[in-house]
């Protein structure tokens, strides 16, 4: 037996080792195992621990171990379920003391695109200014000490990139700690901004969209004076962004119709940057887990996600460090979202509805912050899915449904099972970029 990855550091400081009792054991549910050509992979998602045995014989001649490590439960009057949400809430006031670590600032809502997917159409397009800016600051250096993430959202952010360099060199001034990401189409990432963003921003993290070839491309997004030239601009930025060593993360919106052009696209995109480990690729199905997929979606999206497997992009997505303490920011004490005009809310689709404060105020409206972590009820099938301790949702969240569908768990099971796999094949050839 082997340690692949030992348990996330919470819970080595914090959960003793399981005492052996004269009880009878089982394993618990929440343990995914994956055979692997030469053995068997077990982790546990509730300590995020990753183990691996040659054989069955060496499963069962390893029990104490299991036991210990908290693989295997009394089979009697133990319910996981409540222990992961006891173990959770522990946590939980374990980071509560932490303070405020992330911000969403939306630097505009207005775009230099028109998606026909976009989600805030028909929102004003205000535009932040340097006072706002200057105000979030001090907001920032009155509720954070610790390192802060900052990640710039709009609309598209860059379309005001001064409030960034602004935020920045105030907060610098401050003698704070942070770095950011940005959400952008990547238009305007141009080798002039990237340096920069590192420099100034502290720039470590992309997300670009990119909905098909080019000329699919550039129908979807729909410019603003576009000149034709923008799908090539925005692999230019990439290559530039790969080159200064900054992650990128490449989203395909997958629709109903633009499968196969997708997959030509992930092959531009392979002979443009090969592999990189700065560079995830996933697709995306556009309108959600709502459930209402036809087969043909779904095999259409395994298809593609296959594929990106294939060529190595899926296998820097990262294997779960065990049980999540929050889905998002929404349901996160530390986590806040910030609009232009300067309001405090919770998720980053609601930039005018269930706010919970303002930039010029410390105090939140405790109640709404309270709404945005309702969940949904356990159900019976939870009791017994190996996804629970990595599974909350919200119901004022607009992208979860009231029940999970079995599309949703084979979907996020394969991807465990997929980074398990591929975290046990980095480890064993010593790639030091696994975490
Ligand atoms: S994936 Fe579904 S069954 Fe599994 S824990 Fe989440 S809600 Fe429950
Ligand atoms: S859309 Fe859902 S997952 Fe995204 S921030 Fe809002 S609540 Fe969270």
């Amino acid at each position: 037996m082997e340690i692949v990855r030992p348990e996330h550091n919470w819970f080595h400081n914090h959960l003793v080792k399981q005492p052996i009792q004269n009880f009878p054991y089982r394993p618990s549910n929440f343990i995914v195992r994956r055979d692997v050509d030469n053995g068997i992979l077990l982790y546990n998602s509730v300590t995020g621990c990753l183990l691996f045995f040659e054989s069955e014989d060496e499963i069962n001649s390893n029990l104490s171990v299991l036991i210990e490590y908290w693989f295997y439960l009394p089979s009697n009057s133990f319910n996981e379920c409540d222990w992961v949400d006891f173990l959770r809430n522990k946590r939980i006031n374990y980071v509560s003391k932490q303070g405020i670590n992330s911000y969403v600032i939306m630097t505009t809502l207005d775009c230099n695109a028109r998606c026909f997917y976009c989600y805030e159409k028909g929102v004003p397009h205000i535009t932040m200014n340097s006072k706002i800016a200057t105000s979030i600051c001090d907001f920032i250096k009155r509720h954070s000490t610790d390192t802060i993430k900052l990640t710039w959202f709009g609309g598209e952010p860059l379309i005001n990139s001064s409030v960034i360099d602004l935020i920045c060199q105030r907060l610098t001034e401050y003698g704070g700690s942070f770095f950011s990401t940005i959400i952008t189409n990547g238009l305007l990432l141009t080798s002039e901004t990237i340096g920069i963003a590192i420099k100034k921003w502290n720039l470590k993290r992309v997300q670009i969209t990119l909905d098909g070839t080019e000329k699919i491309y550039l129908r979807t997004k729909s410019y603003i004076d576009s000149n034709g030239n923008e799908f090539q601009i925005v692999l230019d930025n990439i290559d530039c962004l790969l080159r200064s060593e900054i992650a990128v993360t490449i989203r395909l919106n997958q629709d109903k119709h633009n499968t196969d052009d997708l997959l030509t696209l992930v092959d531009i995109l392979h002979s443009r940057f090969g592999y990189s480990r700065h560079l995830k690729i996933y697709n995306h199905l556009l309108f959600n887990f709502d459930g209402e997929y036809t087969q043909e979606q779904i095999d259409d999206f395994y298809k593609l996600g296959n594929k990106l497997n294939a060529l190595g992009y899926e296998s820097n997505h990262n294997l779960p460090y065990g049980m999540i303490i929050h889905q998002c920011m929404a349901d996160s004490d530390q986590s806040l979202v910030i609009t232009p005009s300067g309001q405090i809310g919770k998720c980053e689709h609601f930039t005018d509805d269930k706010m919970v404060g303002s930039i010029f105020s410390d105090e939140l409206d405790l109640s709404t912050i309270n709404m945005w972590k309702e969940k949904y009820d356990t159900t019976e099938e939870c009791y017994s899915c190996p996804l629970y301790p990595t599974c909350i949702r919200l119901k004022k969240c607009p992208n979860q449904k009231i029940r999970c569908t079995d599309f949703y768990r084979k979907n996020r099971l394969d991807s465990i099972n997929m980074a398990m796999e591929n975290y046990y094949k980095k480890w064993k050839s010593k790639d030091k970029s696994i975490t």
